[in-house]
């Protein structure tokens, strides 16, 4: 079969097209899923480059947003067989106290897939059948492979981790990414008053027209004006990281929280602690966030409220391409493989 593998860190050399890779076998538990299409997330940047904390055994079959059809399925769960799914991007054990109370995320044993596990950059790759949510035929499996690993991230930043609540005000840095887009539709159907930032004026508008109330340009522009209509956010989500968080926490209201995921702009920053405790902020990590979300995204999509935003789509073949439109941040939306053309 096709597929792509991590062979080395470094750049995009490193993920090698293979046409003759060996097919998986169905294991106990298991199905087998033909993917369909695959959506990139910046976190794929950093397992190539070899950046984070953990390295993982190569080679390795990387990403971990897809779609595709059920082909082969355990014995248990024979029905799952010819289904149209989207593959959940986190692996849990699905035992411990943390899962058991849906929130597979804080699971000790979580582990991303394209990461910590064998990823979907494959014609069929097979995982738990727990790690697949049935779709509708509707669905288009482009939309639906973007859907899991941003719109999970967003929506966990915006009302678990941020409690937005309606008349709200939220700013979203970087508003064009993959988890911005999710993240400025949510909050505009939750009633907040939306802020988003961006790097070009194409995506500037984008922002617009996924409804955010306000935009300006994060190169370019101050934004003082917005911040003193709002007289700060109740919740700013940062998705950026390095001195874009210390901003972040000037902008925020006192007693406002601030969620942070990201580290485009760097990990390592000097913060001024005041800033945080002497307005009262909550300054919140996240990672993840629970799988039971993406059926909320699903439902959101389906009645044509919540639109992931495609900027471009490439063959799998293609793939070190991706990465850099990626890494030159050239792309409004979300980058997707299709796994069918060549
Ligand atoms: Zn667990």
């Amino acid at each position: 079969m096709k597929g792509v593998l991590l062979e080395c860190f470094g750049g995009v050399d490193c993920l090698r097209f293979y046409d003759n890779l060996k097919e998986p076998k169905l294991k106990e538990g298991e199905v087998l899923v033909e993917i369909k299409s695959i959506g990139l997330n910046r976190v794929d940047i950093w397992v190539r480059k070899g950046v984070l904390s953990y390295k993982p055994k190569l080679p390795l079959l990387v990403c971990s947003d897809a779609s595709g059809v059920v082909i082969d399925a355990d014995s248990s769960v024979r029905h799952l067989v010819g289904k149209k799914v989207v593959v959940l991007p986190g692996v849990s054990c699905g035992s411990c106290q943390s899962c058991k109370e849906g929130n597979d995320h804080l699971c000790s044993d979580y582990k991303l897939l394209g990461f910590k596990q064998s990823g979907v950059s494959a014609q069929v790759i097979s995982l738990p059948y727990r790690n697949i949510v049935e779709i509708p035929d509707s669905m288009d499996f482009k939309e639906a492979s973007c859907i899991a690993l941003a719109g999970i991230t967003a929506y966990s930043a915006l009302f678990l981790k941020g409690g937005l609540k309606l008349g709200q005000s939220v700013l979203i840095w970087a508003g064009a990414s993959g988890v911005g887009s999710f993240a400025i539709q949510l909050a505009k159907l939750s009633g907040a008053n939306v802020v988003a930032s961006a790097g070009s004026d194409e995506k500037l508008e984008l922002c617009k027209s996924l409804g955010a109330n306000e935009v300006f340009n994060h190169y370019k522009q101050d934004p003082a004006e917005i911040l003193s209509k709002f007289g700060g956010f109740d919740l700013v989500i940062d998705s950026v990281g390095g001195q874009t968080l210390q901003k972040s926490l000037s902008y925020v209201k006192p007693g406002g929280k601030v969620v942070f995921f990201g580290t485009t702009l760097g990990s390592s920053i000097e913060l001024n602690i005041r800033e945080v405790f002497s307005k009262n902020v909550s300054l919140m990590g996240l990672y993840m966030g629970p799988s039971w979300v993406v059926f909320e995204l699903i439902k959101l999509y389906l009645e044509g409220k919540l639109k992931p935003v495609i900027g471009e789509v490439l063959s799998l073949r293609e793939i070190a391409r991706a990465h850099e439109l990626l890494e030159e941040f050239k792309v409004a939306g979300k980058v997707v493989l299709d796994v069918g053309s060549w």
